[in-house]
């Protein structure tokens, strides 16, 4: 019989995770702060909680989807939380993209009351968690990941086993290197054509047949056709990112200098109020300073 599953934290990411769990056959328990993706949940099969506690108490798995490091450890080692209602054998897949340092000092937290823990961020976009085909990084013990791989195999495509616990973060971490870059980078190079003159669907289509094409070009193409920013993943998540890898650059002695200048591009964004923008909007700033409007007018 399939494992029961919790399920804590239903936004962009983890609504459409928690369907592809459902349409392979595990029962799924969920909680969220927030009553609207519950009840579109309940209506597709889950049953829905009324606390983090509550969903560990009645889970043998949890997975935890979260917007960062506090709101993880808020909802397992807060008040209320899973820890409050885990038992010893219980496992905990925190899928959110957090520090991997606070996921070491959580795992090792929870593995005194006998609860195993995997750090498995994700990447693949509100696509990617829609269609099934995130990219799964892990850290913990192999053979925990193991036991839970038709889990994650049930959310993405590429599941990768890293190494010990926090290594999933670190590699998402990377991952965030290169999508903020490459963000900006096509953001630059759109602006550069615009004003030239040039057609953006055109463009576009040159560009990604070419060395310079990229998931980021192909998932974000209608974005910039469209001019319509609306998430997918915020600006405010993405900056939250760029301040975990600084954070880890600097613990570990690596200087990051382009991702310190696309840090103070996605910073100048929240600070015109964008932080709710998807991403791909940093090329609304790179449009301000070139006096010139991308895509459909
Ligand atoms: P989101 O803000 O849409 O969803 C997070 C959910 O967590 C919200 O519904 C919020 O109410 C809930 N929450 C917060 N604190 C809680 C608590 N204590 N208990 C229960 N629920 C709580 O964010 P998202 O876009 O789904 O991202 C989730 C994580 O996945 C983040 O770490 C993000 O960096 C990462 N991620 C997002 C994307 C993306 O494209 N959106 C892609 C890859 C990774």
């Amino acid at each position: 019989m399939k494992e029961k599953l919790g399920f804590v934290g239903t936004g962009i990411m983890g609504k459409p995770m928690v369907k592809n769990l459902l349409k392979a056959g595990y029962p799924v328990l969920c909680y969220d702060i927030v009553p609207e993706p519950l009840k579109e949940l309940a209506a597709a099969g889950a049953v829905v909680a009324s606390s983090n506690k509550e969903v560990a108490e009645k889970s043998d798995i949890v997975i935890t989807m979260l917007p960062n490091s506090p709101h993880v450890e808020q909802a397992v080692l807060g008040t209320n939380g899973i820890l409050e209602g885990a038992r010893p054998g219980l496992l905990l897949l925190d899928m959110s993209t957090i520090s991997p340092i606070v996921s070491q000092k959580v795992a090792a937290e929870v593995a005194k009351r006998g609860v195993k823990m995997l750090d498995a961020p994700v990447s693949g976009g509100e696509k990617g968690a829609i269609e099934g085909t995130l990219s799964i990084m892990v850290g913990g013990e192999r053979a925990v990941f193991d036991q839970v791989l038709p889990i994650f195999q049930a959310t993405g495509k590429t599941i990768t086993y890293i190494g010990p616990i926090g290594s999933g973060g670190f590699v998402k971490l990377a991952n965030q290197i290169i999508v903020a870059i490459n963000l900006t980078a096509i953001a630059e190079a759109l602006v550069l054509g615009t004003k030239a003159g040039i057609d953006l669907e055109l463009m576009i289509n040159a560009l990604s047949g070419g060395l310079a094409g990229s998931k980021c070009l192909e998932q974000k193409r209608n974005n910039y056709l469209q001019h319509a920013f609306q998430p997918g993943f915020k600006v405010d998540l993405h900056y939250k990112d760029l301040n975990l890898i600084m954070e880890a650059g600097e613990s570990l002695g690596v200087p990051l200098p382009t991702t310190a200048l696309v840090r103070e591009l996605f910073s100048a964004l929240r600070v015109k109020g964008r932080g709710q923008m998807d991403h791909s909007g940093v090329i609304t700033l790179l449009e301000e300073l070139a006096s010139v409007k991308v895509g459909k007018t």
